[in-house]
């Protein structure tokens, strides 16, 4: 069930995401942790290229992702409880 009206949120540049909050957003898709919860903010793991954290937890949601690579969707790895 894909809603069209709602977008991606790889599709919106961190700039452009300064006041959202996907937590409450829902019209802006939004990765999941593993605890099935929405990211609230997800853009901060892509903007780390070149930082030598690699894993790292996510400071909004908690979420396991790596510095320099689009924060991680648990649902996508069927990790996610929820
Ligand atoms: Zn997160």
């Amino acid at each position: 069930m894909t809603d069209p009206c709602v977008r991606q949120w790889q599709d919106i540049a961190p700039a452009d995401a300064v006041d959202t909050d996907l937590e409450f957003d829902m019209t802006i898709t939004a990765p999941l942790n593993e605890g099935g919860e929405r990211c609230p903010w997800p853009w901060e793991p892509q903007q780390l290229v070149g930082a030598p954290l690699g894993q790292y937890h996510c400071g909004y949601c908690g979420a396991m992702v790596i510095a320099g690579v689009p924060h991680i969707d648990y649902r996508e790895l069927g990790r996610a409880s929820a």
